[in-house]
C-alpha cells in the first residue's frame, strides 16, 4: 500500500541519553548551548522556501535569564499570513502528486538528521528559550520529534486498506490531501509538538501554514531549518511567527482552510472553532478541527497506595519542567490517614529540588515560560495564601529578579471543589484533598466530575479490585489513565496521548487516529467490460 509496498514495520523510540558527567553528549551539548546561546538570530518566516523578515519584531529571551537576549522575531500578521497562504495553494497540486514514500522520506531524513547533527542545536535551543533541563529537552526536542517523525510514516504506511473487487471490476481507495491548506498552531511547551502538528498534515499530502508560540521561536526557527534540510519542498510548510489572533483571522477567513492541527489552550481553541463555525458555509470543504488543549490532571490514591511510590510520582509529576505539562499532575486526591506520611515525604522532596539556571546540569527545574505566567501563578499563590479553605504546605524559593522562577508549591485545600481543583493553572502548584478513607467511591464521583477537563489521570492502588473500580468509574474522566505511575511522559507508539471533554478531540497524536483526519479518501471503481444494455435479465419474457 501507499507505494511502499507493504507497511513498513514499526520502528523502535529513540534512546533517551544520559547527560551523565563525562558523556559525549554532555559536552556536545554544552558546546550547542553556547553557541545557540551566544548568537542572537533576527528569526525569519519562511514562505515559499524563502526567508522574510517582514512585521515589527519581538524579542525571545530566556526564562530563566531574562536579561538573556537569545533572538529577534517578526510579527507577521495579515500580509505575512496571505503570503503564506498563497505559497501553500501554490505548492499544493504538486505535493498532492508526490508519491506517498517520497513524502514519507523527507520525514524519515528528518528524524535521522534530528537523531544526528540536529539533536544538540534543537535540544539547546529548547533548554535556552522554553526553560528546559537538559533531561526535559531530550525527552522533547530529540527523542519525541524523532519518534513522531518515524512512527507517523510508520502509521501511514498501514492505512489504506483496499476494498474487495468483484469479477470484472478492480477497487481502490486513495488517500487524497484535504483540498486547501491545514493551518497549524504550537504551543510553547513542547518542541515535539510543534514539530509534529505541521508534519503530520505535510506527510499525508497536505500544505500548511504553521504558526509557532512566540515563546518557543527559537526552537521553531531550528526546527524548520531542519525539515529545510531533510528536503521539504518550498510551499509545503510555511511558517509564520507573531501574535496567534492575526495569523488565525486570515486563515479563517480564507475559502481554502480544509483543517486545523492545535495544541494550545481551551479558551483559543473554542475561539478558533466559533470562528469557523460562524464562516461554515464560506468554505470549499468542511474544515478538519483537531485541537489538544488544556488539562487539570488527577492523581487519586486508594488506601491499599504504595506511599513511597504515590510520593515520587506526585513530586515528578507536578514539578518537573514547572509545571508546565498539559499533563502535569495538579490535583490530588490521598486517604485521610496516608496524607501525613505523603505530605512530609512529599516535602522532604521539594525541599531538594534544585531549581535555576538550565545550563547549571545539577538544576531539576527552570523558569516558568513568561512575565505574564509568573504573575499569574504568584497571584494564585497570594491568593491562596490567604485563603481559609487552603493551607500552603510549602512553596517557598519565588524570585524574579533574574529568571521566572515559580517555587515547588504544596497546597492543601479543605473544599475538595476549590477553585485551585478545577481550573488549568499551568505551573507548579498542586492541590491535594484529604478524603476520608471511607468514601474511595464518593472520591472518584468528585474526581470525575470536579474538572471540565479530561485529559491524563493516575490511579495509585494495590489492591486489584479497587484499580479495576476506578478504571471502569473514571472511564470518561482521562483519555490517558496511568496506573501506578504519574500521569506525565507518553511516548509516541507506547502511550498515544489525547484527551477529551474541554481537554480537545482526542486524535491521539503520533497515531493513525490522528493522521486519518488529514486525508480525505477517493473511492475508485473501474469496470473492464460495461454493460451494453438497460435491461436487466429479471425483465425477460417468461
Ligand atoms: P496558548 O493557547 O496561549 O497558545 C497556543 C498557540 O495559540 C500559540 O501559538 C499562540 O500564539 C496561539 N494563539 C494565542 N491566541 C490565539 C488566538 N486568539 N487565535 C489563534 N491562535 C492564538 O497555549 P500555550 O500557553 O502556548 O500552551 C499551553 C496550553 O497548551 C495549556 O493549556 C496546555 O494544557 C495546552 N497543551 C495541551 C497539550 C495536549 O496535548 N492536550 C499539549 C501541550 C499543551
Amino acid at each position: 500500500m501507499l507505494d511502499f509496498g507493504q507497511p513498513l514495520p514499526p520502528p523502535v523510540n529513540e534512546p533517551v541519553l544520559s547527560y551523565a558527567p563525562g558523556s559525549a553528549e554532555r559536552a556536545a551539548l554544552k558546546e550547542a548551548l553556547a553557541r545557540v546561546g551566544g548568537e542572537v538570530h533576527e528569526i525569519p518566516h519562511v514562505i515559499g522556501g524563502a526567508e522574510l523578515r517582514e512585521g515589527p519584531t519581538y524579542e525571545v529571551r530566556a526564562p530563566h535569564d531574562h536579561a538573556h537576549l537569545l533572538a529577534k522575531c517578526h510579527d507577521g500578521g495579515a500580509a505575512v499570513t496571505d503570503k503564506a497562504i498563497a505559497a501553500a495553494l501554490a505548492a499544493a497540486p504538486g505535493w498532492a502528486r508526490t508519491p506517498f514514500a517520497e513524502r514519507a522520506r523527507v520525514l524519515l531524513r528528518a528524524a535521522e538528521l534530528l537523531a544526528g547533527p540536529f539533536r544538540q542545536t534543537l535540544n539547546a535551543a529548547t533548554m535556552l528559550g522554553q526553560s528546559k533541563t537538559a533531561f526535559q529537552a531530550e525527552i522533547d526536542a530529540a527523542c519525541e520529534l524523532i519518534d513522531f517523525l518515524r512512527f507517523n510514516v510508520h502509521f501511514a504506511s498501514t492505512l489504506a486498506t483496499q476494498p474487495v473487487s468483484s469479477p470484472g471490476i478492480t477497487n481502490a481507495l486513495e488517500l487524497r490531501p484535504l483540498e486547501g491548506f491545514v493551518l497549524a498552531i504550537t504551543p510553547f511547551n513542547f518542541t515535539a509538538i510543534a514539530g509534529n502538528l505541521p508534519t503530520a498534515a505535510a506527510l499525508m499530502g497536505n500544505v500548511v501554514v504553521w504558526k509557532p508560540s512566540e515563546s518557543q521561536s527559537l526552537a521553531a526557527y531550528h526546527t524548520m531549518r531542519l525539515f529545510e534540510a531533510a528536503g521539504m519542498p518550498p510551499g509545503v510548510i510555511n511558517v509564520v511567527y507573531g501574535h496567534g489572533a492575526a495569523v488565525a483571522e486570515r486563515c479563517l477567513a480564507s475559502r481554502d482552510l480544509a483543517g486545523i492541527h492545535f495544541t494550545g489552550s481551551t479558551t483559543v481553541f473554542q475561539g478558533l472553532w466559533r470562528g469557523v463555525g460562524e464562516r461554515i458555509a464560506s468554505y470549499r470543504t468542511y474544515p478538519r478541527l483537531v485541537g489538544e488543549t488544556g488539562g487539570k490532571d488527577f492523581v487519586v490514591a486508594h488506601p491499599s497506595a504504595d506511599v513511597d511510590a504515590l510520593a515520587v510520582a506526585l513530586v515528578r509529576g507536578a514539578y518537573e519542567f514547572q509545571g508546565q505539562k498539559c499533563s502535569a499532575a495538579s490535583r490530588a486526591y490521598v486517604p485521610r490517614s496516608m496524607w501525613p506520611a505523603v505530605r512530609d515525604r512529599m516535602v522532604a522532596h521539594i525541599e531538594a529540588l534544585s531549581m535555576g539556571d538550565v545550563r547549571d546540569f545539577r538544576n531539576f527545574m527552570g523558569a516558568v515560560i513568561h512575565e505574564r505566567s509568573y504573575e499569574k501563578l504568584a497571584g494564585w499563590r497570594d491568593r491562596l495564601s490567604k485563603d481559609a479553605a487552603a493551607r500552603i504546605v510549602t512553596g517557598e524559593r519565588w524570585s524574579r529578579e533574574r529568571g521566572w522562577f515559580c517555587g515547588p508549591t504544596l497546597v492543601e485545600v479543605t473544599d475538595p471543589k476549590h477553585a485551585l481543583m478545577q481550573e488549568e493553572l499551568f505551573g507548579p502548584i498542586l492541590g491535594v484533598y484529604a478524603y476520608d478513607d471511607a468514601q474511595f467511591d464518593e472520591t472518584l464521583a468528585l474526581v470525575d466530575e470536579t474538572s471540565p477537563y479530561a485529559l491524563t489521570g493516575a490511579i495509585f492502588a494495590t489492591d486489584r479490585a479497587a484499580i479495576a473500580e476506578a478504571v471502569g468509574r473514571l472511564r470518561q474522566a482521562a483519555g490517558n489513565l496511568y496506573i501506578n505511575d504519574k500521569p506525565t511522559g507518553a511516548v509516541v507508539g507506547q502511550q498515544p496521548f489525547g484527551g477529551g471533554r474541554a481537554s480537545g478531540t482526542n486524535d491521539k497524536a503520533g497515531s493513525a487516529f490522528n493522521l486519518l483526519r488529514w486525508t480525505s479518501p477517493r473511492t475508485l471503481k473501474e469496470t473492464y467490460v460495461p454493460p451494453k444494455s438497460v435491461e436487466y435479465p429479471y425483465q425477460g419474457a417468461e
